[in-house]
């Protein structure tokens, strides 16, 4: 088969390898779709991490059976699956109480070392993966496309069920990268109003295509004023920074309401992962500040309903398509900005 192995940094070889095999208890999969996730980009800007001379990437898989070892269970031959990354321990402390997202022995299929991912044309999913990863069924008429893009709206899910975002709510996202045109889609689906925040008028321009309430231009006012305007005075319900600038995070603070809460969706850079929040602000308002990451298994399966059932615009977030062979050239239009989600189709 013919797979993308990152090299280096910036640095993709695309070429032949041998098909994987199929294991005893899993499954091997033909690619259809695979997306380029802003975490995929880190890790192509960075190379593969140390003491790795390359890796096949890719998390945000959708395809089809092709292979089953004879032990496999729940799937067969013809199948067709959304994949997401995740494959817990089910035995350390936050397994056994279900919070799989927090397992202490994580593995992520495409992101640790030895769990190849989907920017190859086959990928092996082992019955670890199947018993204790994230793995569903494609409803039938739902694109290969689509499904893919089931992984990052999971946790964009995930994020909201936590936040609680609802009718009657205000919600800021500061970032208007496709995870926040994601998050403008589920807040306005949850039936709360969406302001979206950005320094990028490409990207508030492309954030148009999922009908934000209002969208701000952070260059050009002072968005703290302007999110108070917009909500008489009060301030939002829910402010979510999908976004790696940790000076968000002290405006999110700001931008709130007595009570309201700030979800800091968006990791911040490795080298440099401090924020400064005004602790008085949280303190005497009440505001609650809580962290999202990944998701539990059920938030998978919903979002690919939410998608069958023509409830989340998934369709307009898409806005590249790139064959394997050029994979360099579908990181680096992610890494643009000029598009929204990139798609390779190996
Ligand atoms: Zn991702
Ligand atoms: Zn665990």
């Amino acid at each position: 088969m013919r797979a993308a192995f990152l090299t280096g940094s910036r640095q993709f070889e695309v070429r032949e390898t041998p098909d994987p095999v199929v294991p005893e208890d899993g499954l091997v999969l033909k690619v259809e779709a695979c997306g380029v996730c802003g975490s995929d980009l880190r890790r192509w800007r960075e190379g593969p991490p140390a003491g790795v001379d390359n890796m096949i990437p890719g998390h945000e898989v959708s395809g089809v059976v092709t292979a089953a070892g004879p032990r496999a269970v729940r799937f067969g031959i013809g199948d067709r699956l959304a994949i997401a990354p995740d494959i817990h321990c089910g035995r350390c402390w936050y397994c056994e109480r279900g919070l799989f997202n927090l397992c202490d022995n994580i593995r992520l299929l495409g992101i640790t070392p030895g769990y190849p991912g989907g920017f190859a044309e086959k990928m092996a999913l082992t019955g670890e993966a199947l018993v204790n990863g994230i793995v569903h069924r494609v409803p039938d008429g739902l694109s290969d496309e689509f499904a893919a893009m089931a992984e990052p709206c999971s946790s964009v899910l995930a994020a909201h069920m936590k936040a609680n975002s609802g009718l009657d709510d205000t919600v800021v996202i500061i970032g208007a990268g496709p995870i926040g045109c994601l998050h403008v889609a589920v807040a306005k689906a949850r039936g709360a109003a969406a302001i979206i925040i950005d320094r990028s008028t490409t990207r508030l321009e492309m954030v148009e295509r999922v009908e934000p309430d209002a969208s701000l231009n952070a260059t050009q006012m002072d968005v703290v004023a302007r999110v108070r305007e917009l909500t008489n005075g009060l301030g939002a319900d829910v402010a979510i920074c999908a976004n790696p600038d940790p000076s968000t995070q002290a405006e999110a603070v700001r931008m709130v309401r007595k009570g309201g809460r700030v979800v800091l969706f968006g990791g911040l850079p490795k080298a440099n992962p401090n924020t400064t929040l005004n602790g008085n602000l949280i303190h005497y308002g009440e505001i609650e500040v809580v962290g999202a990451f990944s998701y539990h298994p059920t938030a998978h399966a919903m979002a690919l309903d939410l998608f069958h059932r023509g409830i989340l615009p998934v369709d307009r977030l898409i806005t590249h398509r790139f064959p394997l062979d050029q994979v360099g050239q579908a990181f680096a239009t992610a890494d643009s900005g000029e598009g929204l989600k990139v798609i390779v189709k190996p």
